[in-house]
């Protein structure tokens, strides 16, 4: 199989290089900021990296991650992480027609997740999700070998499940959403309230008035922190409630972890979810946790994964 041109479309950055779809190999880049001028300078970019990498074409398709909702067939519906994205775009249509080759779109935690699968923890299960526990929490879902869009592009998305009834509030507006619980931002607004409201915490001591990072949470862990440990003890409840769920409702027999938080807190915080009595559905003993390998540019070599699937 010939190698594809990945691409990577963050909210700061675009990085394209060229993947070996089947080994997840990649070779040369090409970055430049991400334009904050709206989707048609942002496209208009994307085609000049992906032309600069590649000036001879020698790539039959190309493959392109986005931090925003997609759908299966391209169509960024929601992109809130770029500045000036504001409607939906069909970002496979224009771009194909601009570089007249076959060009898939995907979700960025989404081919992140099918890198997982095909190069990564994942390799050998036909079904499979992927949950990322950063500054938010996302996900992303294999089903029959194969990456699940759904109808609006949300698919997989477990930050946004409720898993307490008018709980705290998340970072998209609702109310009880697990990402309110495990996401480092729910984290961060909850230790900055209890101080607020007097309760003094190491999470706020550590990173004053700067963001409170993974590496402060597991600092806080282990000196024994009694507000931290209550708060890491909520974001495995959540995580234990939403992935049991959903593992049960799929019928996933393995979940591979990671983001910056389970990079941080490791196995641990692994076996605290599967062993946590709040594990929902029918229990962990159907589905395997696993830390993500952690794929060098995994974005990237996803989205030429995914490209690859649908066109060769
Ligand atoms: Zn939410």
């Amino acid at each position: 199989m010939s190698d594809l041109v990945g691409v990577d479309l963050g909210g700061t950055k675009i990085l394209a290089r060229f993947v070996n779809p089947e080994t997840g190999w990649s070779e040369k880049r090409v970055k430049r900021p991400t334009p904050s001028t709206g989707p048609s300078d942002v496209l208009e970019a994307v085609a000049e990296v992906i032309e600069e990498l590649d000036p001879d074409r020698t790539s039959p398709a190309i493959g392109i991650g986005v931090p925003g909702l997609v759908t299966a067939d391209g169509i960024v519906t929601r992109c809130p992480n770029i500045n000036g994205w504001d409607s939906p775009v069909d970002v496979a249509a224009t771009l194909s027609k601009r570089l007249d080759r076959p060009v898939a779109v995907g979700n960025d935690v989404n081919v992140g997740t099918l890198a997982e699968h095909r190069v990564g923890a994942g390799q050998g299960t036909t079904a499979m999700a992927g949950v990322f526990v950063g500054t938010g929490v996302g996900g992303g879902l294999i089903i029959n070998n194969r990456l699940v869009a759904g109808a609006r592009g949300m698919a997989g998305e477990i930050g946004h499940v409720t898993t307490h009834t008018g709980g705290r509030v998340c970072g998209c507006g609702e109310r009880g959403h697990l990402e309110a619980y495990a996401g480092r931002a729910g984290l961060e607004r909850e230790a900055r309230r209890l101080h607020a409201a007097g309760t003094e915490n190491e999470l706020v001591r550590l990173a004053q008035n700067g963001r409170i990072k993974s590496s402060h949470i597991a600092k806080a862990l282990a000196s024994g922190d009694s507000v931290t440990e209550d708060l890491i003890a909520d974001a495995v409840e959540a995580l234990a409630i939403g992935i049991g769920s959903m593992a049960t409702l799929l019928d996933l027999p393995l979940v591979v972890m990671g983001g910056g938080v389970v990079d941080r807190l490791g196995k641990d915080f692994l076996q605290q979810i599967s062993e946590s009595t709040a594990f929902g559905g029918f229990g962990s003993s159907v589905c395997e946790l696993k830390l993500a390998e952690r794929i060098d540019d995994a974005g990237v070599v996803g989205a030429a994964i995914l490209a690859a699937d649908q066109f060769l």
